[in-house]
């Protein structure tokens, strides 16, 4: 990129650090840390290390005789997608509904998120669904976890899904029984249910990861994974108090949004916290508060929807007269997407080149992220501790974090940063972490290494799903996901799946969930008006479908091949397409949730075949 002279750098005005420095800085950084496993250095939590992923939080183990039943409708799953979609469903006229969670109570992400600090990051007014219809309004901009599972119990019992639920039961199979056009759904439980439809809510991130470090099983001392806190270990809750840990050396593996928040709980009460760094995450202002009454009190009917797609406006590179939420997310979007380039057209009286967009876009990256860094200095008392909290990449190459007190924490004598210069841990022993060639030895070890991402959509899900005639859904998404709008597949009838399969990926997930659940409810209920049985996607629309979505997907793909590795970019593995926004529908959510709305509009069921 050539900076000098070009209409960009002079909007943009003097710059005090130099592009290209800063670009070699970021690439030799990136090439620090591209190994040649990607996904495969992690384990998978099964066998001997199903433990980590064992319900800490049951309160009644529950007991009962298996199920051999009929329902018209089975949702797998009760976090936000599930909820929504029984929601929508009761809405619609839906009575017969059964939800299916391996946990002991709806919440999905936050029953099993229960980790010290554990907040939502997108404001709360967006991010917690169905606030007007539960008549609610959090306490505050960006809720505390607690408060959002409750909130998904009040949907359930708002929506009386509580009744007839399967708690504690994991699904092991559906199968289609294409004589009485039914599913066929196996559990744990040794049930064998039936249901008209499914609907497959299991989550994006559900299935916890660990680290492939040699001599993970040589360790003797505690171990947990983040989303299956022991607070019988720790002592404490949510909210802090970790008493158990007065006495302890603590070590925590991992650094990203979920570690930001815990660390500064874990700083405050551990007797010594080793914080075992591979990459550092991007730390900006949280600037969290109660909510105001009064603006609570002015707020009208149907606010919540025109909140959430205010916000979802601008962090889609929209246009708004007002930023509503006014955070650190619609800053950056407005400073790193479509709305600068828009803006510096109209500065310039004209449309930006393809490289005019592309050099600003860079450009004002750099300018965000030397804040960032600037940040860590500000904050960060010791020298060699703040250069190595530096992230060195750009802005959307990991989820920004938000947090007031994570760098702060490691100006606390008991707190060590041990950066691992992108190598990683090296080795586990009885009793110690090598890092560095160096033995820490620590009580308790936390992993805080995040989710699958880019493993197969069934062995996510935990079950396979056998359509017509056999076809299993691993074989027909074996070199990808096929789908007609992301929801539905051939093959596969009166099934639908929720979440991000060739669906538009906007900031605020449970919009994504809400516009989806909308639309489930929207095709269930033409295929009763009508009278049928069944609701297909026909090859040839799944066919374009795809198509259309691979031709869109090409966006950004030299962005994350530049990108430190991390689960947005398949580990840094190219050209696999397993990255965590791969095989999204590139046409964006604004647009993405209007094609639905003109779909459902148009009122013919385009691309299904029902019988
Ligand atoms: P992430 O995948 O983001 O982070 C995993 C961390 O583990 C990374 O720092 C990674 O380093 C590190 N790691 C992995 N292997 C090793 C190793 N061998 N040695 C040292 N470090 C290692 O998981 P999180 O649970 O933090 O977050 C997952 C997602 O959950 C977030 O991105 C976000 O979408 C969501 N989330 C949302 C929150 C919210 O407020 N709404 C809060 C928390 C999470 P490296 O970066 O080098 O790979």
């Amino acid at each position: 990129m050539n900076t000098s002279d070009s209409a960009v750098k002079t909007l943009l005005g003097d710059l005090d650090f130099d592009p290209s420095q800063l670009k070699q800085k970021y690439l030799a950084e990136r090439d620090k840390r591209v190994r040649t496993d990607g996904n495969e250095q992690y384990i998978e939590v099964t066998a001997e290390f199903s433990k980590y992923v064992e319900d800490p939080y049951v309160e009644q183990p529950i007991e009962r005789e298996p199920l051999n039943d009929e329902v018209e409708v089975v949702i797998i799953g009760g976090g936000f997608g599930g909820l929504l979609t029984g929601a929508r469903l009761r809405e619609a006229g839906f009575e017969d509904i059964r939800v299916i969670e391996k946990a002991s109570d709806f919440g999905g992400t936050w029953y099993w998120n229960r980790y010290p600090g554990a907040m939502c990051d997108v404001e709360s007014y967006c991010y917690l669904p169905l606030l007007e219809e539960l008549g609610y309004i959090p306490q505050h901009k960006y809720s505390f976890a607690p408060e959002i599972l409750n909130h998904s119990r009040n949907i359930a019992k708002k929506f009386d899904l509580y009744n007839n639920a399967c708690l504690q039961t994991s699904v092991t199979e559906l199968r289609w029984d294409e004589a009485q056009s039914r599913w066929h759904i196996q559990t744990d439980r040794g049930d064998n249910m039936r249901a008209k439809y499914v609907a497959m809510a299991n989550g994006p991130l559900n299935r916890p990861k660990l680290p492939g470090i040699p001599g993970i099983n040589d360790f003797k001392g505690y171990t947990f994974h983040t989303s299956r806190w022991d607070y019988s270990y720790t002592g404490g809750d949510s909210s802090g108090g970790l008493t158990g840990l007065k006495d302890k050396k603590v070590g925590i593996i991992g650094t990203g949004a979920t570690a930001v928040q815990c660390i500064p709980h874990l700083g405050e009460w551990a007797k010594e916290l080793y914080v075992f760094q591979r990459t550092p995450s991007s730390i900006d202002e949280r600037n969290n508060q109660p909510t105001d009454p009064e603006w609570a009190e002015s707020l009208t009917p149907g606010w919540q929807q025109a909140r959430m797609d205010n916000f979802n406006a601008l962090v889609s590179g929209g246009e708004q007269e007002e930023d509503l939420v006014h955070d650190g997310w619609t800053d950056i979007f407005r400073n790193l997407t479509g709305t600068a380039a828009k803006i510096a057209s109209r500065k310039l009286g004209r449309r930006l080149t393809g490289a005019e967009r592309a050099e600003l876009m860079e450009l004002s990256d750099y300018q965000k992220m030397n804040g960032i860094r600037q940040r860590v200095d500000e904050l960060v008392e010791d020298g060699n501790t703040a250069e190595a909290l530096k992230p060195w990449y750009r802005q959307f190459c990991k989820r920004p974090c938000f947090h007031d007190e994570y760098l702060d924490t490691y100006n606390r004598p008991n707190v060590h940063l041990v950066d691992t210069h992108g190598k990683g841990v090296e080795r586990m022993t009885e009793n110690a972490v090598i890092a560095n060639g160096k033995a820490y030895e620590v009580d308790c070890l936390i992993f805080a290494t995040g989710f699958e991402v880019g493993t197969s959509y069934t062995r996510r899900a935990g079950y396979d799903i056998i359509g017509k005639n056999g076809l299993h859904l691993s074989d027909h998404w074996a070199d990808g996901v096929r789908t007609l709008q992301g929801l539905s597949s051939h093959g596969f009838p009166n099934c639908f799946f929720l979440g991000f399969t060739q669906t538009a990926i906007t900031v605020n997930v449970p919009h994504a969930l809400n516009e989806q659940a909308k639309h489930i409810a929207y095709m269930l209920s033409e295929t009763r008006r009508r009278q049928k049985n069944t609701l297909e996607v026909t090859a040839e629309a799944e066919q374009d479908y795809v198509d259309e979505v691979r031709r869109l997907a090409k966006v950004g793909a030299r962005f994350y091949a530049e990108c430190t590795p991390g689960y947005y970019n398949s580990e840094g593995k190219q050209g696999n397409n397993a990255g965590f926004f791969s095989d999204m529908h590139g046409a964006g959510p604004i647009r993405f949730y209007e094609m639905l709305a003109e779909w459902r509009d148009e009122g013919n069921l385009a691309g299904m075949a029902l019988s």
